[in-house]
């Protein structure tokens, strides 16, 4: 169209999308090889939706079809039934929320940029590296300042806060964490706490693997002290639950959170969603209910059970290999440094030739700049052929 101008923001984009060039490549090794490649690269599950969740959505797509018992626009914040099952969800972890504090989502990606979209476009966005991709990438196509906050492999790429206090800005901070695997402590959570109210920040806590968790690591930031007075945190469905198709997340935003002096972060929220989103299906969320139910967080349990004991032959296998990495207890992720200096797409490619797909740490950020990423997401069948093949080639390298 003619005179049509792109919005500003698509400039500062990099050209090319991580996991389509990674795409790209792995359908050109499979038709040289001519077989199917291992795919440890991409986030997605493996795992099906649990019984106790398939029986909720069909019941409810059931109710769809009935005249008394259909059901049209979802209430803008979610159902009740399904705010008081993340409340009380919420409530078994040691955190006691009100109901209206919980908001239901379409799955923790859009609640990024629709939070950052709340704040002025002046707002400084910090950003750890490596990282999601997205938050960099909404960051760019919002027009924001970005600081980003480079991780050390000694230290775990678990970022810490700034030594100088730089101005209000948004925090996007993810435990544990895509891609490195790792998640902080509670000293590391209460410093970034500390800092967010002493900066006059809002702390967006991305909780999209709490369900990976381990002991001794907070799944969530709101049961540390003072972090009611900054903290917002994202969780979802999509991991754990095996929502990644499905669609459904929560949002929690404390009351004490404000812009400005005195108005509420929630107030804005509720009037952008009133504006943008018309709610997230029936069966959807009380299949998310199900998932929260006892039964459901039983099966939840055992699924991530089954991503721990791949994420554990991918343990034993680098260990065998005397390969450096992190992550691998806390989340489906494990990170690793390319052998020899490499870049990480080279050890993609090499890996990639042998049958083997994986992410290049590239793709998140410049400190992933000679990393790659496993996924323990993959199938059990994949992930026995890489733990196999893994060692060999990758002492090869050395
Ligand atoms: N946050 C992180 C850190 C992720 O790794 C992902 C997906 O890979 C998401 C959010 C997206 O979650 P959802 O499927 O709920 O949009």
């Amino acid at each position: 169209m003619k005179g049509l101008k792109e919005a500003p923001g698509f400039s500062a984009l990099s050209e090319e999308y991580l996991f389509a060039e990674t795409t790209k490549r792995i359908r050109e090794a499979e038709a040289s090889l001519g077989r199917r490649v291992a795919r440890l690269g991409m986030g997605d599950v493996s795992h099906p939706l649990t019984p106790t969740v398939c029986r909720a959505l069909t019941e409810a797509a059931r109710e769809m079809g009935i005249d008394a018992t259909r059901r049209g626009y979802s209430p803008i914040g979610g159902y009740g039934f399904l705010r008081a099952a993340a409340r009380e969800a919420y409530a078994a972890e040691g955190v006691d929320l009100g109901e209206e504090e919980i908001y239901i989502s379409d799955g923790a990606k859009g609640e990024l940029s629709l939070i950052a979209s709340l704040l002025a476009p002046d707002t400084l966005h910090l950003i750890p590296d490596p990282a999601y991709p997205a938050y960099r990438d909404l960051s760019s196509l919002l027009g924001r300042e970005i600081l980003f906050l480079p991780g050390r492999e000694e230290d775990r790429f678990l970022a810490m806060p700034p030594d100088r206090i730089c101005r209000p800005a948004l925090i996007f901070l993810t435990s544990p964490s895509n891609p490195t695997g790792e998640a902080y402590d509670e000293a590391g959570l209460a410093a970034w706490i500390d800092y967010a109210v002493e900066s006059g920040s809002i702390l967006l806590f991305d909780g999209a693997y709490a369900d990976f968790c381990g002991k001794g690591r907070p799944r969530s930031i709101l049961s540390l002290p003072g972090a009611r007075r900054c903290c917002v945190e994202i969780r979802s469905f999509s991991k754990g639950a095996g929502f990644t198709g499905l669609r459904c997340g929560t949002t929690v935003i404390p009351e004490e959170v404000c812009l400005g002096d005195s108005r509420p972060l929630a107030e804005r929220y509720r009037r952008a969603v009133d504006i943008l989103k018309n709610g997230v299906a029936y069966p959807v969320q009380r299949a998310a209910e199900a998932a929260l139910s006892p039964a459901g967080r039983r099966e939840t349990a055992v699924t991530v059970a089954r991503y721990r004991q791949n994420a554990g032959l991918l343990r034993e296998a680098l260990a065998a290999a005397e390969i450096a990495f992190t992550g691998g207890w806390d989340a489906p992720y494990l990170f690793l440094r390319a052998p020899g200096g490499r870049s990480g797409w080279e050890l993609f490619d090499f890996l990639l030739g042998a049958g083997i797909a994986v992410t290049p740490g590239e793709g998140f950020g410049n400190a992933g700049r000679g990393y790659v990423r496993l996924s323990a997401l993959a199938p059990r069948g994949d992930i026995e052929i890489a733990a196999a093949l893994l060692p060999d080639l990758l002492g090869s390298l050395r």
